[in-house]
């Protein structure tokens, strides 16, 4: 009977090979203990921050909040900080899901790993951006794939 170790090198492609047996790119247990830590240090910073913001975008008395911007500033104040505040919780909010599906591919063994080609992530891409799922190639191809499209200016 042949074990999963097996059977998984016998599907792998010689890339995928190569990064595998490269010790450069693939992750110590003590690595990954590492990046976790981060993960979930971020994790509690982001969530506090959400928190904070949401408290802070239920007071009513947005003009003091922005340091006196004086009465006819008022509407306009106001609107400028909901603004800002649902930018601040669209971007932490995303982050905050990267996170988990970090924290998911760590509980499966699979972070680190490219969810589009199989290769080790660099540590070095990983140190940058810990919670990172691609590795540089092929979040560079995707980037381009998603290269602004004259409709949308995106
Ligand atoms: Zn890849």
């Amino acid at each position: 009977m042949m074990c999963i170790g097996t059977i998984r090198f016998l599907f792998l492609n010689p890339a995928e090979h190569d990064a595998m047996t490269n010790p450069e790119n693939s992750l110590t247990q003590k690595q990954i203990t590492h990046f976790t830590q981060r993960i979930d240090a971020r994790k509690s910073l982001l969530l506090d921050e959400i928190r904070q913001v949401l408290a802070r975008s239920k007071k009513e008395n947005y003009a003091d909040l922005l340091g006196g911007a004086g009465d006819s500033g008022d509407a306009a104040a106001a609107s400028l900080l909901r603004d800002i505040t649902e930018a601040e919780i669209i971007r932490d909010v995303g982050e905050v899901r990267d996170i988990a599906a970090a924290e998911q591919r760590l509980a499966a063994g699979e972070y680190g790993v490219c969810i589009d080609c199989g290769s080790a992530i660099r540590y070095k891409r990983l140190d940058a951006y810990p919670t990172a799922k691609r590795c540089l190639a092929c979040q560079e191809r995707r980037e381009k794939l998603q290269a602004p499209s004259p409709y949308t200016g995106r």
